[in-house]
């Protein structure tokens, strides 16, 4: 057997991503045989009393961590946030003669857009092209948003963190339709107020657990315009009246999720304080950006700048080859940007350990004192 390098880095990698170390180490407890299962994770049929208990649990940390009241429901689900890209205007617009209002303030929410098309009358009520998806819309901005329609709106759709360009809605916007948020890349990031919204989305690689799973927090009333003759799957309703098992689920995705929903009540205490690590990780690394604005370009306009993914680019592309060597040195992975976008991307989610943006910004601060 070679004797390959097995040692951890700070992985800033967009997603799938970091993952809390006592979660991995629990995996690692738990791989060949969960408690009192005569089996591990990967073997007992979903039926089982200890699968069902796994699922259930992560369910409940849930519904305690976002507050999510009775009449929610919380579906996990397979197929990834694109999925409910369609997902969302085949159970809310198909055959209405209504019209969906995208809010476009990056790629994710011009992807979301061109799948609702498909399904219906669906428009950008606010798209930040012009200056090439560094802002979010002012509260103006989006509350004339929905007027545009000229009619009701089956529902507004926002992406609450544009992952690839880096801006973030860090309130929960007032709404006077049903809103829907994509929060694939923000989702347990801070508190929020789920009562503000009708469907909330989040596929799991990024901040809630491994790829396979998609969460989506529904109001329920919202499911029951769905029409029948949909494909079975692609029915919220028929998630939500079999426990999310109309199907198998993806067990492990789940439970490894709910690993990490009782590492976020446990061990942080909950969503305020993982929103006081994050705020305090972003400034940090924020605060490193503005010192030496000539060769830390940001992306994002202040006021619109994510607290996960920080986006900046330098002035030419040899100094960014130049930091991306450097910094595979220092075993910091995986900041190179998107490919759509490029410069560099430092996604900094909840397993980010502080330890790591510190030596991140270190780096940074040296690379700088030779570079400018
Ligand atoms: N929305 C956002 C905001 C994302 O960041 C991503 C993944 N990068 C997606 C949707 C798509 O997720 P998936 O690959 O799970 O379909």
């Amino acid at each position: 057997m070679t004797n390959h390098d097995r040692e951890r880095h700070f992985n800033f990698s967009p997603g799938p991503a970091a993952l809390p170390l006592p979660v991995l180490e629990q995996i690692q407890a738990d791989m060949l045989c969960l408690p009192d299962a005569g089996a591990s994770i990967l073997e007992v049929s979903h039926r089982s009393k200890a699968y069902i208990e796994i699922q259930e649990a992560a369910k409940q940390s849930l519904i305690r961590l976002l507050k999510i009241p009775t009449d929610y429901d919380v579906l996990f689900l397979q197929g990834g946030a694109r999925l409910q890209f369609s997902m969302v205007p085949l159970n809310l617009l198909r055959d209405s003669s209504k019209t969906a209002a995208y809010v476009v303030t990056g790629s994710w929410g011009k992807y979301a857009l061109a799948e609702a098309k498909k399904e219906g009358d669906a428009v950008a009520v606010f798209d930040a092209k012009a200056t090439n998806y560094d802002r979010l819309p002012t509260a103006i901005e989006l509350s004339q948003a929905t007027a545009k329609t000229g009619k009701d709106p089956a529902y507004v759709h926002i992406t609450s963190n544009e992952t690839i360009q880096g801006v973030q809605f860090l309130s929960d916007p007032a709404c006077d339709y049903p809103l829907v948020c994509d929060c694939s890349s923000d989702f347990l990031c801070r508190p929020i107020d789920v009562t503000k919204y009708g469907i909330l989305y989040a596929c799991a690689q990024k901040n809630a657990g491994p790829a396979g799973v998609t969460v989506v927090i529904i109001r329920k009333d919202l499911m029951a315009g769905a029409s029948e003759k949909l494909p079975g799957y692609l029915r919220y309703a028929n998630h939500s009246e079999n426990d999310s098992m109309w199907n198998t689920p993806p067990t492990f995705a789940i439970y490894t999720l709910g690993l990490v929903a009782k590492w976020l009540e446990n061990e942080v205490g909950g969503l305020a304080k993982m929103l006081d690590h994050n705020s305090y990780k972003a400034k940090m690394l924020y605060d490193t950006i503005d010192q030496t604005p000539e060769l830390y370009i940001p992306h994002a306009q202040k006021n619109s700048r994510s607290l996960m993914n920080a986006t900046f680019r330098f002035p030419n592309e040899q100094i960014e080859e130049q930091f991306l060597s450097g910094a595979k040195k220092h075993k910091l992975d995986s900041l190179k940007g998107h490919r759509s976008v490029g410069g560099i991307r430092a996604s900094i989610y909840n397993a980010m350990p502080i330890e790591g943006v510190k030596t991140l910004v270190s780096y940074m601060q040296d690379f700088a004192k030779t570079n400018s």
